[in-house]
Order: C-alpha cells, then structure tokens, then sequence
C-alpha cells in the first residue's frame, strides 16, 4: 500500500502556504523536499559526531569517517556497482561530468578527436565538453532527436566516426522526460570500444538504477533530487576506467605521498576527493537513499507515472495544449516506460514566464523557461516551456489544482 498521507507527513514543507494558498510543489525536476529522517540524521551528525574525516585518530573522527564510508556502500547497494572503490562522491551531477570531461579529454584525447553528446541534453552536459573541445581542439557532435522527443538512436552509427572517443548522454530529459535507451546505446558504443557516460540527474530518483546491467562506463547523479542535502552527488566510475584518468583536483586527501619532486596519488576512489568532503551530506544522502528503499522503488516508479499519465490526460483537455515530448508513459509498439516523471507544455500563445508567474500565485509551483537546455529549445523553435515534474509525495488532487490553474489563466488571456 502507497500511502500517500504519511508520506507527505514525512516532508512538513509541504503543508505550508504560499500566498495564502496550500503549496502545490510541482518543480520536482530542479530538486525535492527533505524528508525529517534526512534533516534529523545531519543534525545529529553536527551535534554529537561532527569531526574531519578520514585523517583523525580520534574518537568522533572515526565514527564519522564509519558513516562517510557507509553512506558510499549504500550508494555502491542503490545503484548496483561492483565496488566502493567506484563510487566517487562529488558536489553533483555537474561536478561529476567536469571531473570527467577533464580527466578523459586530459588523458585519452587528441586535437581533432570527437565527443558525443544529443541534442536533449541539459548544459552541464554539454559546457563541460565544450570547455574541453576549446582547449584542446576536439569536436562535439550531437545526436538528433525526432519530433516526438526521442533519440534517434537508430541513426546512432551515423554519428559514431574512428575519432569518437566517448558518449555522454542524459538517462532521462530534464524537458521532455524521455526515457533513453541507454543499454542499447552503451551496446552499440562498446562494439566500437567507445565508454559511454550517463547522466542519470532525472533516472536515479525515479527508477531502480543497475549500472551493470546498463554496463555503461560512467554515471553521474545529484543527491538534491533524490531527496538529499544540496551539495552532495555521486560519480559512478568502472574500476578500470577510473584507474587509467588522471586525478580532477589536487590536494588533501587525494595523495599518497607529496616530495618537491613527485607526488603519487591515493588508491580509488580518494584520488578523485581532493579536500574535506562533505560528510553530513554523505550521511544526508545515505538516509535519503534508505527513506526511498523503505517506500521502495518500484512503488515510487508506479506513483509517478500514473501521476505523469493522469496529467497528461488532464492536460490535453486543455484548449490549443501543447505537450512536448512523448505523450505516454509506456511506448505504443515497444511497451516499455519511455517518459518520467516530467511533463513541459506551452498554451497557444502564452507566454511560459506569464503562466508560470500566474500559476505561482495560486500557490503552484512550476519552473518555466530553457530549463538549462538552449540547444533543445532552438530545436524545438521555442524559448522555453512551462515544466510540471513531479515526487514520490505528489497527487493527483495537485493535478487537478494545476489543471484547473491553467484553465483559469487561459481564459484570462
Ligand atoms: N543533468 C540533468 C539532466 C539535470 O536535470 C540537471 C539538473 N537540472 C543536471 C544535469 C545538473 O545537476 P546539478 O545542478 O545538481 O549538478
């Protein structure tokens, strides 16, 4: 049983008013609400065990090294990787795919070499390779999608040369809620010896994710929108791959040994954690982690896409309605889930801002504009959407308010 009731009891934020009005949190995508368990496991992390970890002999050092390391077998458990020595906490997302961006292209490529990325990515997708390919004269190529929001994966090979040296695409999009086939492209990719990097921003807080089963190189996520402190993410890396790159950043922490001459570099995965991490928000992650493994997510994926389906359907009854990217949660002829939990429309010739604007007065919160994807925005001809993405603690009466919202503002215009 989902009960949805005490589930929301679990994320007091969600009970408050905002003008006057009962929130309706529909930005989701950009990040979650805390749970208590995950305030009350940092605050008492500060208040009894607070001390730097990793370096200390004493007491307090030890026990919060115990629950830094613990929050990384947990994070090892969540996504199914062969060992801790994989998991590599970062800020987030963004970090991770900075981090490899700049060991990969430092290390495995050459002027002229090329990267691929598509064309639903988010910037931080995108940025860090560009940053790469200015330095160092690699190219980044783009995977078209078609008109329904898809990949075109099919074309994929067009797109592979003998430079492509590596692959990084978005899991899910942060716009269209696309569901990629990642598996397949990883196959693909691995036919040619090329490593494939995931950015599962949008998957890992709404799927069960098994990077072996994906057998994707690298994976990289945010602790923010899986219901975990801000400032804390995960870079998945194979062993074999994280060996070969050169360390990110230098400093305290990530080394061996430090002579004027030469300095030799920690084992996996410190070699990569240059400076104090962020223990409390390890421990903060972990216990989000926990909190979605006791819901379990299997059900969390139930709830939200029959909340994505049922506002779809209530979206489309909406006059001169424009829905971006695929229409239903399960494709047509394939039968396997193709959208997440996010949904981005436009209504005629309203303007996002103006709708979004209007609808946060009626104490629903929806993000509107590019959503830090401008090249998808150009491809689709528009500036931007109004974007509803939804959590484990969302409902279909919350639906029903944005709907009726929209109508509103749309009979105002
Ligand atoms: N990729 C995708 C698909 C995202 O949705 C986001 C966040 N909107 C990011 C990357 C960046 O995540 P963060 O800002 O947490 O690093």
């Amino acid at each position: 049983m989902y009960n949805i009731n005490s589930i929301r009891e679990d994320f007091p934020i969600l009970s408050r008013q905002v003008y006057g009005k009962p929130l309706v949190y529909l930005d989701n995508a950009a990040t979650t609400q805390k749970p208590l368990c995950v305030l009350d496991a940092m605050r008492k992390e500060y208040l009894n065990v607070n001390a730097n970890v990793h370096r200390g002999v004493h007491y307090l050092s030890q026990q919060a090294t115990d629950l830094h390391e613990a929050a990384r077998e947990i994070v090892r458990q969540f996504i199914n990787a062969q060992k801790t020595e994989e998991i590599v906490f970062t800020r987030g997302t963004t970090e991770a795919i900075n981090l490899i961006a700049t060991s990969f292209c430092d290390s495995q490529m050459q002027e002229g070499d090329e990267i691929l990325v598509s064309d639903m990515e988010h910037h931080s997708n995108i940025v860090p390779w560009q940053l790469q390919a200015q330095r160092k004269g690699i190219v980044v190529r783009h995977l078209p999608i078609n008109d329904e929001g898809e990949l075109t994966i099919d074309k994929i090979n067009d797109f592979i040369t003998e430079k492509t040296k590596i692959i990084s695409i978005a899991h899910v999009s942060n716009v269209l809620g696309t569901i990629n086939d990642v598996q397949r492209i990883v196959s693909v990719a691995h036919l040619r010896g090329i490593p494939v990097m995931v950015d599962a921003a949008q998957s890992v807080p709404h799927m069960k994710i098994d990077v072996q089963q994906l057998d994707c190189d690298f994976l990289a996520f945010s602790g923010h929108k899986m219901y975990g402190p801000t400032g804390i993410g995960v870079l998945y890396g194979k062993e074999c791959w994280l060996d070969k790159l050169p360390p990110y950043q230098g400093g305290g922490e990530m080394i061996d040994k430090v002579t004027w001459e030469q300095t030799t570099f920690e084992r996996l995965p410190y070699k990569f954690e240059a400076g104090t991490p962020d223990y409390i928000a390890t421990h903060g992650l972990a216990t989000a982690i926990k909190y979605m493994n006791t819901i379990g997510l299997k059900n969390i994926e139930a709830h939200e896409q029959e909340l994505t389906n049922y506002c779809m359907e209530k979206l489309k009854t909406i006059p001169n309605m424009r829905l971006f990217g695929p229409t239903t949660t399960i494709h047509p002829s394939s039968h396997c889930p193709q959208k997440d939990a996010v949904v981005s429309f436009l209504v005629g010739d309203i303007h996002h801002l103006d709708m979004g604007t209007l609808l946060d007065r009626l104490g629903i919160a929806v993000r509107t504009g590019h959503h830090c994807a401008q090249p998808l925005m150009d491809r689709l001809g528009i500036s931007g959407t109004v974007r509803a993405s939804f959590a484990l603690y969302n409902t279909k009466e919350e639906i029903d308010t944005l709907v009726a919202g929209i109508h509103r503002i749309s009979q105002m215009f």
